[in-house]
């Protein structure tokens, strides 16, 4: 269908953050701000959506810095890792190639667009570089003023949409140049497209390895030392594929650690590491972090080597800043190294307000963003299907008050980082409707 409200409902289910730390099933009004001329001029239908710790740092008010709940104008709609279908299109949009029917991942790092925007219009660099705060749609956005402006919104609603009658995804307003497709040809059933929900943390991780920390500019023959912390978690996880895709198992040696003494083992199994290079940690030992204490929780670390990288997927749980001081202090990362933390507000103590410190040579510094990284991780995850299929998760089918508290939680329920696990819900099946040859 072209752009028009004619085939619209006027509500959908969805859920909501009403308040600070809640969350709820409402019936809302179907977004209508799109429009043929202007910029938030494609029409979505949710196929299936992650579920993120972002949603939670929402909820909590933790991220985008400055976001505060209750929005003024309408609901708070979360839901920001999905795989859409198009169901309305802009004839700008058609023109630049989307195709109505077609399959999408949806970049939800928006900038603003606007000609009097450096980042947006010259550099080309929208999302985290918009000189007048990202839009993060369905999580919020830092500055809300442009937001307003382009939508008469200040919250733009996320995936969390559900259309009860339909039996299937809700409406999403989108811009059509957020969206990367999907190959549905590749798709061998319904794991296959849970997959591609990841498409945004796997393009964090290439953010972090490739853009922060520059891994794959490092010279052939040398095999950098990875430590990633909260090694157990989905973050930590395609942080290690990240590192893998780059360097080659031959290229890099990845050492875990985490809490959980199962998530662990079942992380290290998927990703084919042995017991020696995984560190147990206590949560209540103060010297968790020391050299000396790593050393020991990690006998396949050769004497007198250090961390080239220290990826950090669990600052504001146990690292604080005492903890991350002093593997700076006592060169468990390298004089040369990087330590990259993926906490939404920094970590706790450590006052980083640009997010990127340099201690002597020692760099510290936040990856939170997919930035330009989102078709090189759909390509990966396209070619790689049969690897992470069975990792995902489908918990849901429809929206109801469990999956509304579990979108609420997801950043401390303990199942969502188990094992590298991927909790997905999935509403794409029309039941009425048989797919062809066995494919979606
Ligand atoms: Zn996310
Ligand atoms: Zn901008």
């Amino acid at each position: 269908m072209e752009l028009g409200e004619g085939m619209l409902p006027a509500t959908q289910r969805a859920i909501v953050f009403p308040a600070r730390g809640r969350a709820e099933v409402r019936d809302v009004p179907v977004p209508r701000f799109f429009g043929e001329n202007g910029s938030w001029n494609v029409v979505l239908r949710p196929l299936a959506v992650g579920r993120c710790p972002s949603d939670t740092a929402s909820c909590e008010e933790e991220f985008p810095p400055g976001f505060r709940l209750p929005s003024a104008t309408q609901a708070v709609v979360p839901g920001h890792e999905q795989v859409v279908e198009v169901v309305g299109a802009s004839e700008a949009a058609r023109r630049a190639g989307i195709e109505v029917g077609g399959w999408y991942v949806y970049d939800i790092n928006i900038g603003c667009g606007e000609p009097d925007c450096y980042a947006c219009s010259v550099q080309k660099r929208p999302g985290i570089d918009c000189s007048k705060g990202t839009l993060f749609q369905g999580i919020g956005a830092a500055n809300e003023t442009w937001v307003l402006r382009q939508t008469g919104l200040r919250h733009v609603p996320g995936s969390y949409v559900y259309d009860p009658v339909g039996r299937r995804g809700g409406i999403m307003v989108g811009r059509h140049t957020q969206l990367h497709r999907v190959d549905r040809s590749r798709l061998r059933d319904e794991g296959d497209l849970a997959v591609l929900t990841q498409a945004d943390g796997l393009a964090c991780a290439y953010t972090a390895i490739r853009g922060v920390a520059k891994l794959h500019a490092w010279e052939e023959g040398y095999r950098p030392a990875l430590f990633l912390i909260g090694g157990g978690g989905r973050i930590a996880y395609w942080l290690a594929e990240a590192a893998l895709a780059e360097r080659g198992p031959d290229g890099v040696d990845l050492f875990l650690a985490d809490v959980d003494a199962d998530r662990l083992a079942l992380t290290a199994a998927r990703l084919g590491l042995p017991r020696g290079n995984t560190y147990l940690v206590d949560a209540n030992n103060p010297d968790a972090f020391c050299a000396a204490e790593i050393r020991r929780g990690l006998p396949n670390l050769e004497a007198g080597r250090s961390f080239n990288l220290v990826l950090d997927a669990a600052g504001h749980k146990y690292v604080g800043a005492a903890a991350t001081n002093r593997m700076f202090r006592e060169k468990v990362l390298d004089r040369n190294g990087t330590y990259i933390t993926t906490a939404h507000g920094g970590i706790p103590g450590l006052d980083v307000a640009a997010f990127e410190v340099v201690f002597a040579n020692q760099r510290f510094s936040g990856a939170l963003s997919p930035h330009r990284y989102i078709p090189r991780a759909v390509a990966h995850l396209q070619a790689n299907l049969p690897r992470y299929a069975p990792h995902m998760v489908i918990t849901h089918r429809e929206i109801d008050d469990s999956l509304a508290q579990k979108v609420r939680t997801a950043g401390k329920d303990p199942d969502i980082g188990r094992g590298a696990n991927t909790y997905i819900a999935l509403w794409h099946r029309n039941p009425n409707s048989s797919p062809p040859e066995g494919r979606l």
